[in-house]
């Protein structure tokens, strides 16, 4: 398999001190890339009976219509706060520092579909399981997430225990 992990950029102090940034824009540039993650995603979920898969905004969004598409199941976004038009539901979660804020369109998931969250990277969990929350809310069940990278040892696979969690490229 194409090494997808040499395809991400790494960028030092971005956007803050300290922080190691996943640019994962090269590895998508790259037409290589691009297939060898697409497919494998899709490969990981074919036979899991996906109703939706939401992408959470914005890297999630680049991944999960065209997971979706694949596995004949619906696009939902799960935007920042005020960028959907109609009624919503919203979820506050915690930050390093403060606190976030996630909406999804109340009439997305419809109650007992099956729901896949999609976004690059698993870091403290925080915000994808601030999106489970949503799911639950109306009455959708989570299946599992599905993420490009995971950076270990920052509590995200703990925070999401209990649910199927699957990550293409593991760091330390
Ligand atoms: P968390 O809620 O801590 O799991 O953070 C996950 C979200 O933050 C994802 O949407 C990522 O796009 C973004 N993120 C966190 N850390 C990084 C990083 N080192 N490089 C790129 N994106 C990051």
């Amino acid at each position: 398999m194409t090494d997808i992990l040499s395809l991400i950029r790494q960028v030092p102090n971005y956007p803050k001190e300290g922080i190691l940034f996943y640019d994962i824009t090269t590895a998508l540039e790259d037409p290589i890339g691009l297939k060898t993650i697409m497919d494998t995603f899709i490969a990981q979920f074919k036979d899991q009976k996906i109703d939706k898969v939401i992408g959470t905004e914005a890297r999630g969004f680049i991944f999960a219509p065209t997971l979706a598409y694949a596995l004949g199941a619906g696009f939902v976004p799960v935007r920042k706060p005020n960028k959907l038009p109609s009624v919503t539901i919203g979820v506050n979660y915690a930050l390093e520092y403060g606190t976030d804020r996630l909406e999804i369109h109340a009439d997305a998931i419809q109650a007992g579909e099956r729901v896949l969250i999609v976004d690059d990277l698993l870091a403290t969990g925080g915000t994808a399981h601030a999106v489970t929350q949503l799911v639950s809310q109306l009455g959708g069940e989570t299946v599992g997430f599905g993420f490009l990278l995971e950076l270990d040892g920052l509590g995200g696979r703990e925070k999401l225990a209990g649910f199927d969690c699957y990550s293409m490229i593991t760091v330390p």
